[in-house]
């Protein structure tokens, strides 16, 4: 580049199920501002000695019930206040997982990506990166002109999709090429269990995808699941295509809308799925370990709640030996272990601090390990009543990574039954798996999806309509040349 381009950065990152009565507030998102947005992991792909960063605003929280508003406001106005003080700008690049619910407004990203363009005005071109399970709407397309969302489900390719929504930018900058995006809206709504990229009929329409990008005039081809637990009009499957050749973008969003549409009976849950009951007495049969039963009505990462004592009351009941629950969030448990200390034994009741119809469970446990965290707010007590030994903890998060056990002194894999609050297994969990169960329970990320109340989605819509019918209508950004 003959000038050093300046390029803003920034975005908000969570997915909200409007069925999850807890709110998320500021302080559970984890925020960065100027420079340590640039000193941050998440963003080191960033530098490059011919651009220069102007790094604004991000902020990244675990899924959960929706954004609270002012929370919501506070951030946008910071984000704001740092883009115009970052004028003149030729780029700007938002991080977005494209789920988020603002409590009391429709399309969250719409509203956030329209404030940045109304700042930076019509010439400077935005680039978004998105998870796949985000929803899009019209009012996004029209104020971008890149977007890259991830292909993988597990997401494991986080980094390479933030690269490719960058690397766009750059190009634009470096060539003068104006790409433009064309969406086609896909009406068929799943969970992300039904649509594992390591599963069929999704590994096949996202294995798909690289050679989209390659015929003449295609930046990027990308295929969104979107959200099942918000119940709003934007939510839906959709086919995103970035490219500066209007006649072939329009194709392949057809054909990736097409694609999508004549597989949707056939998505199916990956590992063996059914009642916990059901699931329970497969695991006390299974000679083999750990049996990793994932409790998918209650999945934090999926924007459930986490502090349902479910399958903690059900192992009691069947007296089971050698089990590992990580992790119930009870912060008032929490709390009383820690008065009590290591070592300790009390009675404590455990579920139910979050969500009043999550099940709380009375029951005499005994105090093995306390860790403290920052503030108080992330501290954890490994507690355990019987056989069973269970993790809780004082805040909302998921027990997905090897480290979160290691750092409790826990050994996922020599117990013979862990329970996780997960949906599909983490990268990190699934290879360990021996095997893999998930059990459909009761929750705000409930997978009975043709029974989620749906009193704001557009009709029309699989699997509520079994009869819906169908044709791709690629639609254009109010942004593409005319
Ligand atoms: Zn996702």
């Amino acid at each position: 580049m003959s000038q050093m381009k300046r390029i803003a950065v920034g975005g908000i990152h969570t997915e909200c199920s409007t069925y999850n009565p807890v709110l998320i507030r500021a302080e559970d998102f984890h925020v960065v501002r100027g420079d340590e947005l640039t000193a941050y992991d998440y963003f080191s792909f960033l530098p490059e000695d011919d651009v220069q960063i102007l790094p604004l605003l991000h902020a990244r929280a675990v899924p959960g019930g929706p954004v609270d508003r002012p929370a919501y406001e506070g951030f946008k106005a910071d984000l704001l206040a740092r883009l115009k003080a970052a004028l003149p700008l030729d780029g700007v690049y938002l991080a977005m997982h494209g789920a988020m619910h603002v409590d009391g407004m429709w399309d969250a990203e719409g509203d956030w990506i329209s404030a940045v363009r109304e700042v930076i005005g019509p010439d400077v071109p935005i680039s978004v990166s998105y998870d796949l399970h985000g929803n899009v709407s019209q009012r996004i397309i029209d104020q971008i002109d890149m977007f890259a969302a991830y292909r993988t489900a597990p997401h494991i390719d986080v980094r390479e999709t933030m690269e490719r929504a960058w690397n766009m930018l750059l190009r634009c900058l470096r060539t003068g090429e104006r790409p433009f995006v064309t969406w086609a809206k896909i009406p068929v709504l799943m969970p992300g269990e039904r649509s594992s990229t390591e599963d069929a009929p999704a590994d096949a329409l996202y294995a798909a995808l690289p050679g989209h990008d390659t015929r003449p005039g295609i930046w990027s081809a990308d295929q969104m699941v979107g959200y099942v637990w918000a119940d709003e009009p934007r939510g839906t499957a959709c086919a995103v295509v970035t490219a500066t050749d209007r006649s072939e973008a329009e194709a392949v969003a057809t054909e990736l809308a097409q694609a999508y549409w004549d597989v949707r009976a056939d998505f199916a849950f990956g590992p063996v799925t059914g009642p916990l009951d059901e699931m329970l007495d497969i695991a006390a049969k299974t000679e083999t370990a750990p049996l990793i039963l994932a409790e998918s009505g209650d999945n934090p990462t999926g924007g459930g709640v986490g502090d349902n004592g479910l399958v903690l009351d059900a192992l009691i009941q069947r007296d089971w030996q050698d089990a590992l629950i990580a992790g119930i969030t009870d912060a008032p448990a929490v709390d009383a272990a820690f008065a009590a200390g290591e070592g300790a034994e009390l009675e404590l009741t455990v579920g139910g601090a979050l969500d009043p119809k999550s099940i709380r469970v009375a029951a005499p446990f005994k105090v093995l390990t306390l860790v403290e965290g920052a503030g108080g707010a992330f501290r954890q007590a490994v507690v355990r009543t019987g056989g069973i030994t269970v993790v809780l903890a004082a805040r909302r998060r998921p027990y997905h990574n090897i480290e979160d056990f290691t750092l409790l002194g826990l050994d996922p894999k020599t117990v013979s039954l862990l329970v996780v609050k997960s949906g599909y297994l983490s990268p990190e969990l699934a290879p360990i798996a021996n095997p893999n169960l998930m059990a459909l329970t009761e929750g705000v990320v409930n997978q009975d999806i043709p029974k989620l109340e749906s009193l704001n989605r557009t009709p029309g819509l699989y699997p509520w309509d079994p009869e819906a019918r169908f044709t791709p209508t690629p639609l254009r950004s109010a942004r593409a040349p005319g």
